[in-house]
């Protein structure tokens, strides 16, 4: 029979376990909530412009690159200071480069960088004020326009090139007509990407290469076959988004950021609805308080094809 100091300890132990059932249950439930809110956008993420089987089949039989591996092993580290302002040599158009073209859905998590990457661009306010908002800021981000869409970025042509030469943007293609480029095919996709690539060189004074973004996501082996043939041997997925391919609050886009951003992310955006643009600011600072430095996927990814000019120390 157990003595008074034993039903003690006993009850104690009792009370101990309940505890510590209790807390397990609440981790659980509070985790199956961040799970679920996770999902709710994850499913948005995949659906992109909602065409989900669509990116789904995109992500079958493709070589993706995997530089990314580190994004789950990556530790965390001081933010490493920005590099001092840089000016590009924009010169000439570089000559197309054919090869073999490659798929990335994030970049290393060295360095505490995010691509915020801008496609479309339907909403010519919303363009411009992205525009404003970079060169205000001197932050970095990536472009993926389409020309159909000129009416926004002609007027935005010469702030850009200002903003490329200055190393914080970079222009990528998107195609001229915003093609699902498996439904219409190789030969229809590779003369809508030339059509843009042609439009970008007019527009800008610029090469989108090697950095196209498939719209819808949307890709199979032709795909790449036909983008490696015209020099756009980078092909920029992403691995968050804020959903912005319809209308959405701007609490709505902080909280997919807070979500989605993370060392080596590729964030999808869009020029097309003014809460994302109005956001930009916040979005910013949201980065700074994460210690993200938000970059292009040039500086991601590498494959830039403009050369930063020499330092003005190292100019006899
Ligand atoms: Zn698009």
């Amino acid at each position: 029979m157990a003595g008074f100091g034993e039903q003690e300890r006993r009850a104690r132990r009792d009370v101990s376990r309940r505890r510590t059932r209790r807390r397990r249950r609440a981790t659980a439930a509070l985790a199956l909530l961040v799970a679920l809110s996770g999902t709710i956008v994850a499913t948005e993420a995949r659906g992109g412009h909602a065409r989900r089987s669509r990116s789904r089949r995109a992500a079958v039989g493709v070589s993706v690159s995997r530089s990314g591996t580190a994004l789950l092993t990556g530790r965390t580290r001081a933010l490493s200071p920005p590099p001092p302002r840089q000016v590009v040599r924009l010169g000439a158009i570089p000559a197309s480069r054919p090869g073999r073209a490659s798929v990335f859905l994030h970049g290393p998590a060295r360095g505490r960088m995010v691509a915020l990457t801008f496609d479309d661009g339907f909403c010519p306010s919303c363009v411009a004020r992205i525009v404003r908002t970079l060169l205000r800021t001197g932050a970095h981000a990536t472009f993926f326009p389409n020309g159909r869409y000129a009416a926004s970025w002609d007027p935005q042509a010469a702030k850009i090139r200002t903003l490329v030469a200055r190393g914080q943007v970079i222009v990528g293609n998107h195609t001229f007509h915003h093609v699902d480029a498996p439904v219409v095919g190789a030969a229809v996709f590779g003369a809508d990407l030339q059509e843009n690539e042609r439009w970008i060189e007019r527009t800008f004074g610029l090469t989108g290469r090697p950095f196209l973004r498939p719209p819808y996501g949307a890709y199979d082996g032709g795909t790449l076959a036909a983008a490696g043939a015209a020099g756009y041997t980078r092909v920029i997925m992403w691995s968050g988004t804020v959903a912005d391919s319809s209308l959405r609050t701007i609490s709505y886009i902080l909280h997919a950021i807070r979500i989605w951003a993370r060392p080596g992310a590729i964030i999808l955006m869009h020029g097309n609805y003014p809460p994302t643009s109005i956001a930009l600011p916040r979005i910013l600072a949201l980065l700074r308080r994460m210690r993200l430095r938000p970059v292009t996927v040039a500086e991601l990814l590498g494959g830039s094809p403009y050369r930063p000019a020499k330092p003005a120390s190292s100019v006899p």
